[in-house]
């Protein structure tokens, strides 16, 4: 599965080239090329989906191990504190490149980068309206 528009489908065929770092028969690493610090990576699907809505459950279970792995090595040979884990689905979300990818993104004591978002504080009933919207 590839689709011949996608930049990140050409990273996999070597079309493009990419910073790798680890890759195995279902998933491809390489550096972000805009990284928010030292060694924020991305991790792909082999196989094309356009996200979270749309990529098959396996790949996206390959893909999270493959984000594992990353991770433990950046804490080991990078010496982060710590790792963000980060998935966009759709422009709403800040999707960007229409091919799933986790952002594995280094952590670092009194690194630059703030929480995006605000607490809300939920009227009375608002998170039991919502679960129940969710559920089942
Ligand atoms: P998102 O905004 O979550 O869709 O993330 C897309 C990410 O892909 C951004 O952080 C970009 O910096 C990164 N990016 C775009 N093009 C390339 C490329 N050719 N090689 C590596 N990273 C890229
Ligand atoms: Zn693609």
């Amino acid at each position: 599965m590839n689709d011949d528009n996608c930049i990140f489908c050409k990273i996999v065929a070597g079309e493009l080239p990419a910073e790798k770092v680890d890759e195995d028969e279902h998933t491809l690493a390489f550096m972000d090329i805009n990284p928010w610090t030292r060694g924020h990576s991305l991790v792909i699907p082999r196989n094309h989906s356009r996200n979270l809505y749309e990529v098959d459950p396996e790949d996206l279970s390959h893909t999270a191990a493959a984000a594992k792995r990353l991770a433990e090595r950046m804490r080991d040979r990078l010496g982060c504190d710590g790792v963000n884990l980060l998935n966009s689905c759709e422009a709403a979300a800040w999707q960007t490149v229409f091919h799933l990818h986790l952002h594995v993104i280094p952590r670092y004591d009194g690194d630059p980068l703030r929480l995006p978002g605000q607490p809300m504080s939920p009227e009375e009933g608002e998170l039991a309206r919502v679960a129940g919207e969710l559920r089942g």
